[in-house]
């Protein structure tokens, strides 16, 4: 079972501007996805220190990106800390970080080219600049129950219980259809994520492996 919950007010029209209003810059996504899933993977390392969990080191705790040409899907995917459902309501249903409303701030001033967007951590939403349904599996270390988070629209998200296998959180982005202005495709290009990853996650201290599988 599955309710439908609209997103806060100010949540929808962030989202109804990453989705309409943003051409420039798109490929910021993944710094913001691959930036979560660090933050996740830490805050299970730091757990696991702090409460002597042995059997974790962050060569173990990989990233992994997994680009899927049949279903135009791409993944990414942490081992990290993970979110229940009360969590995935909470920082996914509503706008977070400063970031997000720097940034929102500087479109509806009517900065018309959106160069800005590479200045401002924009968040999870940023997801919704290439994806037109985003599905977020994760299951909180630690807690029996894996969830499922899902919005295909800026209007709502529905959250049911999901089988996930082992903790943290995995992303399913449904790119969208490639349009004149944009191709969407080639997020799911080997070179082209190797790309980005070097360009903007080099930082980013676990293994970031990639799998790409053609059909
Ligand atoms: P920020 O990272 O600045 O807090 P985001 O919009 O990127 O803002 O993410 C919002 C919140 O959602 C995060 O603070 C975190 O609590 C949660 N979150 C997002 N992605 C993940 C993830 N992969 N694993 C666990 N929690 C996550
Ligand atoms: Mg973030």
């Amino acid at each position: 079972m599955s309710d439908k919950k609209e997103f806060k007010a100010e949540s929808k029209r962030l989202l109804d501007l990453m989705i309409n209003s943003i051409y420039t810059h798109k490929e910021i996504f993944l710094r913001e996805l691959i930036s979560n899933a660090s933050d996740a993977s830490d805050k299970l390392y730091y757990k696991a220190l702090q409460e002597n969990i042995s059997g974790f080191s962050r060569e173990d705790m990989a990233i992994n990106l997994i680009a899927d040409k049949e279903n135009r899907t791409l993944t990414i995917a942490d081992e990290g800390i993970g979110m229940n459902k009360e969590e995935l309501e909470e920082h996914l249903g509503t706008i977070a970080n400063s970031g997000s409303f720097e940034f929102k701030n500087a479109l509806e001033k009517g900065v018309s080219d959106v160069d800005i967007i590479g200045q401002f951590g924009v968040g999870f939403y940023s997801a919704f600049m290439v994806a037109d349904e985003v599905d977020v599996y994760s299951k909180k270390y630690g807690e029996d129950k894996g969830y499922l988070w899902k919005s295909d629209t800026s209007d709502g998200y529905t959250i049911e219980e999901a089988e996930k296998a082992t903790h943290g959180t995995t992303i399913v982005l449904h790119l969208k259809k490639d349009t004149e202005e944009e191709d969407y495709s080639k997020y799911l290009d080997q070179y082209e994520i190797e790309r980005l990853v070097k360009k903007y996650s080099d930082y980013v201290h676990y293994p970031i492996k990639m799998d790409v599988t053609t059909s």
